[in-house]
C-alpha cells in the first residue's frame, strides 16, 4: 500500500464539477482581481466564523505581516511568540522591523507554555502572536487575559485551525485580529497560494484592507503605501466551493484521529496527541512523539507510508535567528521535542483500511 501524506487529488475528485464550474464562471466573467468572487468568499468565511469583517489576501504569511504592521508594530518593538511554529510566524515580526521573543511550548499540548509568557514580557512588548498548532487550540483564554493585563494586542495564528473551538468559540475571534492560510495542504485550501485576516475592529479592517491593495481603494488613490497581496478570484470561487464542505471534512479528521489513538494508545514508545478539555482539535496534523522517530519515519516510508515532521528544528535554533544567540537549553521542551516529533499522514479522506495498515506498520516497528 502507498499512503500519501496528504492527498489533494481525492478531495478535488469527490468535488470535481463544481470546483470546475466555478473555475470556468471566473474565466468567463474575466474577474481575477477583485470583484464579486473574492467578496462573496470574504463574506461566507467571516459568517463562518461569527466576525465582522474577513480581508482576503495573497497568502497565510502576509496575512500575519499586514496585520502586525498594520497595529503599528515596528522597529524597537517585540512581539512574543512560541518556539514551535511554521517560519511564517516570526519571519513577519521581523519583517515588520520588530523583534521576535520566543516562549518554550507547553510538554502536553505543544502550544504556547501559559506559564512561561508573563517573564517574556518586557517594556518594548507590543503583541502576543498565539499560534493554534496541528489544529489545537493554543491557551487561548489565559493568553488573552495576560495580553489585557499588560496591554498588548493579541494576534492569532489560525493558519492550521479552522474551526477550532474553545470553549465553544471559534478560534480566530479571540484577539484584535486573527490570521488564515488557505496554502493547498491546510484544512481549508485553495488551489494556489491565499490567505485572509479577520477581525472585529472597523478602523484596523479598513487599513489592512488599504495597505493589502497598495494602499488605496481605489486605483490610483493610494492615501499611504502598501503591498501588493490580494486574495485572487479563481481561489476565492474555489474556496467558496469548498467552505460548506469543511465542517463534514473537519469531523472525518477528527474521526480520523480518534481512530489513530484507539488503535495506537497501547503502543507505551509512543506518546500520542492529547485534546485540552473543552476544545475542538481539528487535527491539521496528527503528531506523534517516540525516541525512535528518525528509524520509524525510514521504516514507514519503505512500507510506502510518508510521514511528515513539523517541525525538524524549533524556530530559535534555526540558522536564521542565530543572530539572536539563543541556546537550545532556553527552550528545553522545543528543543527536545524537535527530533522526537513526527507527523503521521492525516487528511479527511483517509481511510480505515489505511489508518490500520499504517497502524499495524507502527506495531510491527516497536515489535508488538
Ligand atoms: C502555513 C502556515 C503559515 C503561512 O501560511 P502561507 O499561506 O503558507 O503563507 C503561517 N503560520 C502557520 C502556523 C502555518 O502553518
Amino acid at each position: 500500500m502507498n499512503i500519501p501524506f496528504v492527498d489533494l487529488k481525492v478531495q478535488y475528485n469527490s468535488i470535481k464539477e463544481s470546483i470546475d464550474g466555478a473555475i470556468h464562471e471566473v474565466l468567463n466573467a474575466t474577474s481575477f482581481v477583485g470583484g464579486t468572487y473574492v467578496q462573496a468568499f470574504e463574506a461566507s468565511f467571516a459568517a463562518a466564523l461569527g466576525v465582522k469583517h474577513c480581508i482576503g489576501v495573497g497568502n497565510g504569511t502576509d496575512a500575519i505581516y499586514i496585520t502586525l504592521k498594520m497595529l503599528g508594530i515596528g522597529v524597537g518593538d517585540e512581539v512574543i511568540t512560541p518556539a514551535t511554529s511554521w517560519i511564517s510566524t516570526s519571519e513577519t515580526i521581523s519583517q515588520t522591523g520588530a523583534t521576535p521573543v520566543f516562549v518554550d511550548i507547553d510538554p502536553i499540548t505543544y502550544t504556547v507554555d501559559v506559564h512561561k509568557l508573563q517573564e517574556k514580557i518586557s517594556s518594548r512588548t507590543k503583541a502576543i502572536l498565539a499560534v493554534h498548532l496541528y489544529g489545537h487550540a493554543a491557551e487561548i483564554r489565559t493568553i488573552g487575559k495576560i495580553a489585557v493585563s499588560n496591554n498588548l494586542f493579541l494576534v492569532e495564528d489560525c493558519a492550521q485551525a479552522h474551526f477550532t473551538e474553545d470553549a465553544g468559540q471559534h478560534v480566530g475571534t479571540f484577539g484584535i485580529a486573527s490570521t488564515f492560510s488557505f496554502y493547498p495542504g491546510k484544512n481549508l485550501g485553495a488551489y494556489g497560494d491565499a490567505g485572509a485576516v479577520v477581525t472585529n475592529n472597523d478602523a484596523l479592517a479598513e487599513k489592512i484592507r488599504l495597505y493589502a491593495n497598495h494602499g488605496g481603494r481605489i486605483k490610483h488613490q493610494h492615501v499611504m503605501e502598501g503591498v501588493n497581496s490580494r486574495l485572487d478570484s479563481l481561489q476565492a470561487a474555489i474556496l467558496s466551493v469548498k467552505l460548506p464542505y469543511l465542517t463534514k471534512w473537519t469531523s472525518q479528521r477528527i474521526a480520523n484521529a480518534a481512530h489513530y489513538t484507539r488503535l495506537l494508545t497501547d503502543v507505551e514508545q509512543i506518546t500520542l496527541p492529547t485534546v485540552r478539555s473543552s476544545t475542538v482539535h481539528t487535527f491539521h496534523l496528527y503528531v506523534i512523539r517516540t525516541k525512535k522517530r528518525d528509524q520509524l519515519k525510514e521504516y514507514l516510508q519503505e512500507k510506502g507510508v510518508q510521514t511528515g515532521i513539523h517541525y525538524p528544528c524549533a524556530l530559535p535554533n534555526l540558522p536564521a535567528y542565530s543572530y539572536l544567540n539563543h541556546q537550545p537549553a532556553e527552550f528545553p521542551i522545543a528543543s527536545a521535542y524537535q527530533n522526537d516529533i513526527l507527523s503521521l499522514p492525516m487528511y479527511p479522506e483517509l481511510t480505515i483500511e489505511q489508518i490500520e495498515y499504517i497502524v499495524s506498520a507502527i506495531k510491527k516497528f516497536f515489535g508488538h
